[in-house]
């Protein structure tokens, strides 16, 4: 990359910290022999348990594994219906389908961009097993309306947390609040590791010990098969490293919750809110950053002068799933889910990583700014 272009984000620069600790932490499980499960493992799920608002984790091979396994641990399945946001990664309904179960969608909320409990209620049916909000960009859903609808229904709630370690609702950590947590450690997420990694969370001892199971070919004991499972156990590499970066999670959200605040405070010093809408913390949330989302009527028109001045940008996400080719036997229509499509055409990821500095921002800010004030149009 070049030297005067900004990235989306920086692994390089965080890893050049804690060199020396990953590489020890490398070191001592290749000097183990002990390279699946085992004691790395176990303390690996122990530490991070607590981070999680958790009595159990269950690290598993990636966040898409960990929402299988939640899935298959409640025994969801043909017939089953699990009710979604349509405006997530793709792994949220990849993985319904994947176990034979009816993804069923349910818009979203304008200004938070996660779940709206209103439209879950509307979908609920004599079919509905399970609720699966997404903690988007780093910030909860709106769970009380949510684990109400749940306990009235008797429905489970999974909590794809996946973009949201360490964030909290009315002082809850997710993965916590939901009968399972599946969170993803995908490098570029904000607890991420150096390769594929993920974790199932539980207050149930049984959910816990099936999942353990699952990830292990339902294997128990050795070589008598219990249950279909598969191989989706998390490697020790990647729980030595993430027992290295568990130490510095809490800093590092601090650091991101302080480039989000400059974020709000150039965009103001430019008087760009009229031109973009800045994202928005709600009441009662710790919001930890994985993301910082704005809302520009000509996204598209953004993302290539961004492009030009080598300043990176992502949309997360272009299209919404009702609308995927893959997704065509659901029988949706453009306007079906008219918020989460409203937000697929305008919203825009701008560069985050704790190790951001203020003149970056300026820069960035000051590109957008160039642009915007060249077209007319308010952020829709
Ligand atoms: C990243 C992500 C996943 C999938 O995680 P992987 O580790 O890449 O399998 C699932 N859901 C959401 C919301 C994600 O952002």
């Amino acid at each position: 990359m070049a030297s005067n272009s900004i990235p989306m984000c920086d692994l390089l620069s965080q890893y050049r910290m804690i060199q020396p600790e990953i590489e020890a932490a490398i070191a001592r499980v290749l000097n183990s022999g002990q390279v699946i499960n085992g004691p790395e493992v176990t303390a690996f799920e122990e530490e991070i348990a607590p981070a999680c608002g958790s009595k159990f984790a269950v690290g598993c091979g990636s966040g898409t594994d960990a929402i299988l396994l939640a899935l298959a641990a409640l025994q969801i399945g043909p017939g089953d219906e699990v009710i979604l946001p349509p405006f997530t990664f793709f792994a949220t309904v990849g993985s319904i389908c994947r176990i034979g179960a009816t993804p069923v969608f349910a818009d979203i909320d304008p200004v938070t961009y996660n779940l709206s409990p209103e439209e879950v209620a509307k979908k609920i049916t004599s079919r509905t097993k399970a609720i699966m909000p997404v903690h988007l960009y780093g910030q909860c859903a709106d769970m009380a309306p949510l684990q109400d609808l749940a306990q009235s229904h008797n429905l489970h709630i999974i909590e794809d947390a996946a973009q949201s370690f360490g964030a909290e609702y009315q002082g809850r950590r997710c993965g916590g609040m939901g009968t399972i947590g599946s969170f993803s450690f995908y490098p570029s997420k904000n607890l991420g590791t150096y390769g594929d990694a993920g974790l199932c969370t539980t207050n149930s001892p049984e959910l816990a010990s099936r999942m353990k199971t699952l990830r292990n070919h339902g294997m128990e004991p050795k070589y008598f098969h219990k249950m279909i499972g598969w191989n989706a156990r998390i490697d020790a590499i990647h729980a030595a490293i993430l027992r290295v970066k568990l130490k510095y999670i809490e800093q590092w959200t601090v650091q991101r919750q302080a480039v989000a605040a400059r974020y709000d405070e150039i965009i103001q010093n430019y008087r760009l809110n009229s031109y973009l809408d800045s994202p928005v913390a709600a009441p009662n949330r710790r919001h930890v950053w994985n993301q910082y989302v704005i809302r520009v009527a000509d996204r598209d028109g953004l993302v290539a002068h961004l492009k030009a001045n080598q300043i990176g940008c992502e949309i997360y996400y272009p299209l919404p799933l009702h609308l995927q080719e893959c997704m065509q036997f659901l029988g949706h229509t453009p306007g079906d889910f008219p918020v989460s499509e409203a937000a697929a055409r305008h919203v825009l990821a701008l560069p985050m990583y704790p190790e951001l500095s203020e003149s970056l921002q300026v820069r960035v800010i000051e590109s957008c700014s160039a642009f915007l004030r060249t077209t007319i149009r308010r952020a829709a």
